[in-house]
């Protein structure tokens, strides 16, 4: 699978280099770019925001930058055959990249252009994400779906988020979801790409190495996990449930899927189908 990240803080995705996802990107199974916003903007000072019409309080994202990051990123997936960079460079994987912004000047739409016509989709599309707190909720359902996509393009909102217009050019060239974490607002969207990404990068055949641990996850059959325990049998005071120690899968299983039950009946009832 393909990401590509837009953000205006591109250290953030560091952590992308550790553990199963890094090795999943070592062996190829996922090409993570990153793409710095700022890069694509052309004032001294870099500017990515500005004050909101009809007034109120905090910054929004401004759609040229967005736009043409959006073009880079899209247009080299559009051309059959490209093999480099946004900027014409061969990029190592998983490399931040270190665009140019003086070469995607003029690379044909541009943000609010009045031929961001809608295309017939291919599978292979990629999908753009914004996170949003306005957004679908992230579900570990979704997270199995994104898993199948071949290529997904993630907009790190900041600021008051980003100027609506941008989702609906996005739109005019790609699938577009808008996905949130969940009901809390967070200071931008990079901590919220970084759980979605772990989330549908372990579920990418060949980033864990056992699939069938997997299986038996909270949100995977509707119901929490059951609770789990390792060595020793007993620790300062507490005991192993005697049935997991006695060797019986079948009354081992009964009592899995009973604590599955309890403990979502307890804490997530909303989980639960309505009673009859
Ligand atoms: N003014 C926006 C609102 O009320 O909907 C919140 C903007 S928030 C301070 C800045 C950015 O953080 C958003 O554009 C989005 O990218 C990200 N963000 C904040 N909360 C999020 C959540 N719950 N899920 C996903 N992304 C979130």
């Amino acid at each position: 699978m393909r990401i590509d990240i837009v953000t205006i803080f591109p250290e953030y995705f560091g952590a992308l280099d550790v553990s199963l996802l890094g090795r999943a990107r070592e062996d190829g199974i996922l090409d993570v770019k990153v793409h710095d916003l700022r890069a694509f903007t052309h004032d001294r000072h870099r500017t990515v925001d500005d004050k909101p019409y009809g007034g109120g309080a905090g910054m929004v994202m401004k759609p040229e930058p967005w736009g043409e990051a959006l073009d880079a990123i899209l247009d080299q997936v559009a051309a059959p055959g490209a093999t480099t960079d946004a900027d014409g460079d061969a990029n190592a994987d998983g490399d931040i990249v270190d665009h140019d912004a003086a070469s995607v000047v003029g690379t044909g739409l541009s943000a609010g252009a009045a031929d961001a016509r809608p295309r017939h989709r291919r599978e292979t599309d990629p999908i753009v994400i914004f996170p949003s707190p306005a957004g679908e909720v992230f579900t570990q359902a979704m997270a199995r779906e994104l898993s199948g996509a071949s290529h997904i393009v993630f907009g790190c909102g900041r600021y008051e988020g980003i100027d609506q217009r941008v989702f609906e050019y996005a739109e005019s060239r790609a699938s577009v979801r808008l996905v949130s974490l969940g009901d809390y607002v967070l200071n931008g969207g990079e901590v919220a790409v970084m759980a979605m990404i772990e989330a549908i990068g372990r579920l990418i055949p060949g980033v864990i190495g056992n699939p069938e641990s997997l299986v038996e996850e909270s949100h995977e059959d509707g119901l929490l996990e059951y609770p789990s325990y390792t060595k020793p049998a007993e620790w300062r005071g507490y005991a192993v449930p005697p049935v997991l120690t006695n060797g019986n899968h079948g009354a081992i299983a009964v009592w899995r899927r009973e604590q599955q039950l309890e403990r979502t009946r307890r804490v997530r009832p909303d989980l639960l189908p309505p009673a009859q």
